[in-house]
């Protein structure tokens, strides 16, 4: 099984292509300002087969690759080791992953299953969220975020994360409100905390 807060089938504003996007439930770090604290309890969000994941993924058309966010995706490293063998049997995809934690920690195992997910990812986003240190690039939250690739598959796309201004995001209506998917620049995020009732409107 794996806990997964989101999903959304077509992506285009989290790397190179279309991508299917997961984002996984469940994290400890706690980042003040975090885009996304509706995906940090560990017991929130939906729990699905690895097997029925797999299966979405692949009966969508048109996509290069997946890109797994959160929440923290090493948390749930087994399931998606799982995930991409699975996939990979069937298909070339590519495998793009944001974490919280370092790739450091991650080559030295922690936590526990890091090191096997490592090794099946294609590029890297690694490092918490630090709000001082937003500084409005693309394709990722704040400028002491890495973008490793751990293969050649996308080297050529490095050059396009931390481009200043270059944010991009895609919004999908849902029955229950609204999802956005992407990197919001500083202003969108500001309009999601003050939505949500985080910081006064100015
Ligand atoms: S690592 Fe990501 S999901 Fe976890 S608290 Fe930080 S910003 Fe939020």
């Amino acid at each position: 099984m794996i806990r997964i807060h989101h999903k959304v089938r077509k992506a285009t504003v989290l790397g190179p292509g279309v991508r299917y996007v997961v984002w996984v439930q469940g994290c400890m770090q706690r980042c003040p300002g975090c885009v996304s604290p509706q995906a940090q309890p560990m017991d929130g969000g939906t729990e699905m087969p690895v097997d029925a994941l797999v299966e979405d993924i692949l009966s969508t058309d048109g996509i290069e690759g997946i890109t797994i966010s959160g929440g923290e995706p090493f948390l749930q490293a087994a399931a998606l080791v799982r995930l991409i063998d699975a996939l990979r049997a069937r298909r070339d995809l590519g495998v793009i992953v944001y974490t919280g934690c370092l790739l450091e920690d991650l080559q030295s195992d922690q936590p526990a299953g890091a090191a096997e997910l490592l090794s099946r990812i294609d590029l890297l986003i690694d490092g918490p969220y630090v709000d001082e240190l937003n500084d409005d690039g693309a394709l990722r939250g704040s400028s002491n975020q890495r973008v490793i690739p751990l293969t050649k598959r996308y080297t050529g796309a490095v050059a396009d994360y931390g481009v200043p201004g270059g944010r991009k995001t895609e919004l999908m209506f849902t029955a229950d409100g609204f999802f956005l998917t992407g990197v919001p620049s500083v202003a969108t995020r500001r309009l999601i905390r003050m939505s949500r009732g985080e910081v006064d409107e100015a």
